[in-house]
């Protein structure tokens, strides 16, 4: 996967790579769809989900330059597979899930690999998590109308938050970084999400 697909695309980012060598992309998926866990697609995870793309969650891990000892959170946690690669290159990680099913299987899936550093929540991500904020950075694994202005709040200084957002059916990756209060915004790979849906995000249905 990392040399047939992540690295002729374009991802250059050594911690980045390694991280993607290491987790079992397969036993982040059920086991009728480990055959096809290192493809270059998304995949069913269940409740109308999927795990993303190897190249997006390559290309959203290495837009958010990370060092090692940073705080995540993450909106979405899905399968718990981009958490997992957040968990190999950063202090600590955060993630919400608004399906208790999916946000259970992650969770059993994260324990039975060793990760300490992960916490899973149930709830609405566009209001991210108060209590455990400011994070330094902060990424949205689904696609958002616009972003969620909790999120912008709970970003540290010098943070960055990588997300798509356009409409319901296509989005951009979009970067965005504080600096001394001020918002900076750059726009980078089309792309396509499951919606986010939550009190800053979709409506349901
Ligand atoms: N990061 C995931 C992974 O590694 O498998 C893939 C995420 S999947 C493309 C998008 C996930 O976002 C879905 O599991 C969906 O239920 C979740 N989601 C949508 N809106 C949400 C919200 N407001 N808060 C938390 N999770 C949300």
């Amino acid at each position: 996967m990392v040399d047939a697909q992540l690295i002729p695309r374009g991802i250059k980012d050594e911690r980045v790579l390694t991280a993607m060598r290491k987790v079992p992309r397969h036993l982040f998926v059920d086991e009728p769809m480990q055959h096809k866990a290192y493809d270059d697609m998304a995949l069913p995870i269940g409740e109308d989900q999927t795990i993303s793309q190897p190249y997006m969650v390559a290309i959203m891990t290495e837009l958010l330059q990370m060092k090692g000892d940073e705080k995540i959170l993450e909106i979405g946690t899905g399968s718990g597979y981009q958490a997992a690669v957040l968990a190999e290159l950063s202090l600590a990680v955060f993630t919400i899930e608004r399906k208790a099913v999916l946000a259970k299987k992650a969770e059993e899936r994260i324990r039975a690999l060793g990760y300490a550093n992960i916490k899973v929540k149930v709830g609405d991500g566009t209001l991210g998590w108060p209590e455990e904020s400011p994070f330094d950075r902060i990424i949205i694994t689904a696609g958002s109308p616009q972003l969620p202005q909790p999120l912008i709040e709970q970003l540290s200084d010098g943070g960055i938050i990588v997300a798509p957002v356009g409409d319901r059916f296509s989005q951009q990756l979009v970067v965005i970084k504080k600096l001394k209060g001020a918002l900076s915004e750059q726009l980078h790979t089309p792309c396509i999400f499951v919606p986010l849906i939550g009190e800053y995000g979709w409506e349901k249905g």
